[in-house]
């Protein structure tokens, strides 16, 4: 979504912008020092001609101030592809910026921080993807965009989580092995009435599946942030505010989207909130700063209509204590820091690179076929 919908180069202008989303979700006296570091940061990025791509987890300040366009990883690193900007600048972890650029080798693209890792990704190494390979010799291999270049270089086709359960639906096999997180595994499992193993890493418990039972072979890897969610943090919400909406990401357990009235990826859950603005509350388990970015963008649609900040509107809770010290990296000094020092670059190796583009290549072109 590009959003940028004021004058950058205007101090007055990049204020009153600030101030009508972030009103209420920061004090006014934040706001007012963050306003010099998104005016400078954005003077900086059009001199150099740098695209910012900001994550749906991004701080809002960063997300509605400086980000030219928000998205998922799979949506930013397809908008990066249709610009025509020398300099990418990844607002999110690093295997977001490595996806970034797989896709656009010939742009040079920055993360600010290295230290934006996740657990998620880092669960699993090319080298276990080669053992599963060779415990279950032809099974094909479908990885969560949530992983390093290395592991989809090993993979057959990525999925995200949108699109993994039409995907392995479309793949004509019993037997698939589903990497890494072993959440998104249970959900599309129970979606696609699929039975779902998780060896240990080291696979000595690894069985063979049933002829004629569709099987997922899973691991173990897991979302820091989604795991912590609980049934109970539903109920004890659902009790305090028994209209409540409740929306989870599929990275949460199996019993939690199963007691959340929507479950879906990070795009499927802004989507809900926006198509749905009639609900009076809804409780939002996934990253804390996406709430927070959703609070503001309904900030910013009454500031749009002429409407005061404080009319009816929908309300948006979210628990957060919860919060994803990786993507928490990302801060409006480092981002500054990126541009002006052109740092740190994301490299991938071409062999790597080729061989994880393929797998990303063929779930876009499956997504395509399929209509998704
Ligand atoms: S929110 Fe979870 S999946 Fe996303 S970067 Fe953080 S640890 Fe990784």
């Amino acid at each position: 979504m590009n959003q940028l919908s004021f004058d950058q180069t205007n101090r007055e202008q990049t204020r009153d912008y600030l101030h009508a989303r972030l009103k209420g979700l920061h004090p006014e006296v934040e706001i007012e020092a963050k306003i010099d570091q998104v005016f400078n940061i954005n003077k900086l990025k059009l001199k150099k001609n740098a695209l910012v791509l900001g994550h749906n987890y991004m701080e809002p300040a960063l997300f509605h101030g400086v980000a030219d366009f928000t998205g998922d990883s799979l949506q930013l690193c397809q908008v990066a592809e249709k610009s025509e900007k020398p300099i990418l600048v990844y607002l999110g972890v690093e295997f977001m910026a490595e996806s970034a650029k797989i896709l656009n080798p010939e742009r040079k693209v920055l993360i600010p921080s290295q230290k934006a890792g996740c657990s998620l990704a880092s669960s699993i190494t090319a080298e276990d993807v080669r053992n599963l390979k060779k415990r279950y010799p032809g099974v094909p291999v479908v990885t969560y965009i949530n992983s390093y270049a290395d592991v989809k270089a090993e993979t057959d086709i990525c999925c995200t989580s949108s699109n993994a359960a039409k995907i392995v639906a479309a793949l004509d096999t019993d037997t698939v092995i589903f990497i890494p997180d072993e959440f998104l595994a249970q959900n599309v499992a129970a979606e696609t009435g699929t039975k779902l193993m998780v060896p240990k890493k080291d696979l000595s418990d690894a069985q063979d599946p049933q002829v004629g039972v569709k099987t997922f072979v899973g691991w173990k890897g897991r979302c820091e942030v989604h795991e912590e969610f609980t049934v109970a943090d539903i109920e004890r919400v659902r009790k305090q505010e028994p209209d409540v909406v409740v929306l989870a990401h599929p990275e949460c357990s199996l019993e939690v989207c199963q007691a959340a009235d929507f479950s879906g990826s990070t795009s499927a859950i802004i989507r809900y909130v926006e198509e749905r603005p009639e609900a009076a509350k809804y409780l939002i388990l996934t990253e804390c700063a996406m709430g927070d970015n959703i609070i503001a963008a309904i900030n910013g649609k009454k500031k749009d209509a002429g409407k005061p900040a404080d009319s009816p509107g929908p309300e948006v809770l979210r628990l957060c204590s919860v919060r994803c010290p990786h993507m928490a990296q990302i801060t409006l000094a480092d981002t500054m820091a990126a541009i002006e020092q052109e740092q740190y670059e994301v490299t991938v190796p071409e062999e790597i690179r080729i061989k994880a583009k393929a797998s990303i290549d063929r779930m876009l072109e499956m997504s395509a076929k399929l209509g998704l």
